[in-house]
This record gives C-alpha cells, sequence and structure tokens, in this order.
C-alpha cells in the first residue's frame, strides 16, 4: 500500500501526523508527506492510518495499491 498526499489540498493541519507519525509527518514546508515505507509501496494499512485518511479536512490523502496502483480510500 502506497500513501498520496494531494499537495494542492493538504493545508497543513498536522492531523495525519499527530494521529499517524510512523506514517505522516508535515514537511518544512509545512505540508504532510508520507515517509518512507508509505512513500513507496510495502506499508500495512492499519486502522489508525485509514481513519486518518477519513478526517482529513481536505481529502488531501489517498491509499493506492502498491501492486496495480488502484485506489484503495477513500471511495470515489
Ligand atoms: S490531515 Fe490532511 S490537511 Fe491536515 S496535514 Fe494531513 S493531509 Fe494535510
Amino acid at each position: 500500500m502506497v500513501v498520496r498526499v494531494d499537495r494542492d489540498r493538504c493545508i497543513g493541519s498536522g492531523m495525519c501526523a499527530i494521529s499517524v507519525p510512523a506514517a505522516l509527518a508535515l514537511g518544512p514546508d509545512g505540508l504532510a508527506r508520507p515517509l518512507a515505507g508509505y512513500a513507496s509501496g510495502g506499508a500495512e494499512l492499519t486502522p489508525e492510518l485509514a481513519e486518518a485518511v477519513e478526517f482529513c479536512p481536505v481529502e488531501a490523502l489517498v491509499l493506492h495499491s502498491a501492486r496495480g496502483g488502484h485506489r484503495i480510500a477513500p471511495a470515489e
């Protein structure tokens, strides 16, 4: 699974970085970015990560399958 951040949408609220610090952090520009394993695939989808995606206030977080690239969440 891969985490992607839509940087045109992210408003840098930091909610995702607080709730899943192993997966997401705020970069120097103040916007969220996925950490190593989550940016390149192979990371497990945890309930905490699923919640962070669900509760991002601007729907900037998207989960994709590392195999095939299809979108896992949020639903379109
Ligand atoms: S919760 Fe959404 S808006 Fe807030 S920092 Fe994370 S990706 Fe950006």
